[in-house]
């Protein structure tokens, strides 16, 4: 089997979009290039006094459309390749979302559990310290991502303002909201899956009432993307994390397991011997209708795709289905609405925290989630009537209402010189 290549598969995708849009290549070969990339070593002093130093990423993938914009990730496995493939997502999503900005995405090649809490602090302030060059409110505003949270983007916000000399909370987004956070940030995306979940049933004149749920992934994206649709009364039957899962056919007691991942524990900690113990593998091809992979990318591959139960995959995570596995899901009759659009509610929210900051004036929470669902549900509405009139699969039809835009805004800015 070819080793899986995050951006080998966002490239596929892309390709596709624009030939089925006849675009000309001159429009958008320049799309299969990141703008920028940086690569930077940051040496962090240790509790023992020894010094390890830590690799780390900035790529900017499209500024065509205004600010660059994406997330910050601490994985052991990050790489260049990987971040420039989530880089060119953001490109994807923001523009799908219809929001001023182009795509970045950011990380470190780090296990962030292994370090202590001023560890962690250090080594996010060196890193801030080295992209500093290349962000900032008009250029490049980072986010959380896997691994990293509120107080990691209160350090990168506090780091770069001391650097310029005055508060500068329009730097980074996902803050708390004691320094310009938004109120909805920390669920928005959870809650954009739920809108999107929601929305694609109602398409289809089901009852979310009626639905058997499993989720993998108990991150911020997962838990409360799960919490939301469990409030509305489906039935959650399998969730996961890094630690394995639980599931229960009946459905899982949610309100308990939210509780418990929601002080950060693991899933392998909750004690319930009611509930069967299933491996993360399990989860995806487990009895249910609809299928949340909310953890990592590359999770549906040619290896499970066949075997997925699911009728329905709402991508909460960036990346889960391989392209390859993606062939096999439409032939089968799955319905995936794809990440671009089903996560794109943590990006939209952002986009109302920096709106907020650039001018010192605040909003209710109501007002945010009323403004996030009226955004989710324009462009979930335009990506479903796409793919109707080309006959074409969701994420296809979610590439091209990106490609459109951006290309547009290319064509009338022109390239300089
Ligand atoms: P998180 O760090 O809060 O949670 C990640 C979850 O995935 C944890 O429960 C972890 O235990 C689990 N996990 C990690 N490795 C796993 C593995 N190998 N198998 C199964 N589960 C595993 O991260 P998050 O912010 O919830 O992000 C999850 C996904 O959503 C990522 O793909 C991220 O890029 C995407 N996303 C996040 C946001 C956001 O606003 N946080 C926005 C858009 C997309």
């Amino acid at each position: 089997m070819k080793a899986y290549n995050a951006y080998d598969n966002f490239l596929a995708v892309m390709d596709k979009a624009a030939t089925t849009l006849g675009l000309a290549e001159n429009d958008y070969v320049a799309l299969r290039y990141p703008e920028r990339e940086l690569k930077v070593s940051c040496p962090v002093k240790m509790d023992d006094g020894s010094i390890k130093v830590f690799e780390g990423y900035r790529v900017q993938h499209s500024s065509v459309r205004g600010p660059c914009k994406g997330g910050i990730r601490y994985h052991e496995e990050v790489d260049d390749n990987e971040v420039k493939a989530l880089a060119a997502w953001m490109s994807f999503k923001c523009a799908v979302a219809n929001i001023p900005y182009g795509g970045a995405k950011g990380g470190i090649k780090v296990n962030p559990q292994e370090l202590s809490l001023g560890e962690l602090e250090r080594l996010t302030r060196r890193f801030t310290s080295m992209i500093a060059p290349i962000i900032g409110p008009e250029r490049d505003i980072p986010a959380p991502d896997v691994n990293t949270n509120a107080q990691i983007m209160g350090w990168i916000m506090d780091t770069y303002s001391v650097q310029k000399g005055f508060a500068s909370p329009g730097v980074v987004t996902g803050k708390p909201l004691e320094i310009g956070g938004s109120k909805g940030r920390a669920e928005a995306t959870g809650r954009g899956v739920m809108f999107a979940t929601v929305m694609l049933l109602e398409k289809l004149d089901i009852d979310v009432k009626n639905c058997k749920i499993a989720v993998q992934g108990m991150g911020n994206v997962g838990s409360i993307a799960a919490k939301l649709l469990y409030d509305r009364g489906a039935k959650i039957v399998a969730v996961s994390d890094v630690s394995g899962g639980v599931y229960d056919e009946n459905g899982l007691p949610f309100d308990e397991i939210y509780a418990h991942v929601s002080q950060r524990r693991l899933l392998s900690d909750y004690k319930n011997d009611n509930l069967k113990r299933i491996s993360n593998k399990e989860l995806l091809t487990c009895d249910c209708d609809v299928l949340v992979p909310a953890a990592l990318q590359n999770q549906i591959t040619t290896e499970n795709a066949a075997d997925i139960k699911a009728k329905y995959i709402i991508e909460g995570a960036n990346g889960p289905v391989s392209v390859d596995a993606d062939e096999i899901l439409e032939k089968n009759g799955v319905i995936v609405v794809p990440d671009i659009l089903a996560n794109s509610g943590g990006v939209v929210v952002s986009y109302f925290e920096w709106v907020q900051n650039l001018q010192c004036f605040y909003w209710e929470e109501d007002h945010v989630n009323e403004l996030l669902k009226n955004n989710i549900t324009s462009s979930f509405n335009e990506v479903w009537e796409l793919s109707k009139e080309y006959k074409t699969s969701m994420r296809l039809a979610a590439y091209m209402v990106a490609l459109k835009r951006i290309v547009a805004v290319r064509n009338i800015r022109g390239i300089c010189p």
